[in-house]
């Protein structure tokens, strides 16, 4: 029996078993929640690229 409960932030419907972003549907509405995604957000763009390219160099030397 699955108990079934409700985001709280976006409302859609979740489970609260093998839920590790309970009572949240997902990690992003945990962020959301908790306000640390608006940060997360504007941190994100410029490291995640810089990463994405470092990530591509390396795939190109190791083949
Ligand atoms: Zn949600």
């Amino acid at each position: 029996m699955a108990l079934t409960i409700k985001c709280p932030t976006c409302r859609d419907q979740t489970t609260w078993e093998n839920n590790p972003h309970r009572p949240f549907c997902s990690k992003r509405c945990q962020m959301v929640d908790l306000g640390g995604w608006i940060e997360e957000r504007y941190k994100i763009p410029g490291d995640d690229l810089e990463l994405i390219f470092d990530d591509e160099d390396d795939d190109k030397k190791i083949q």
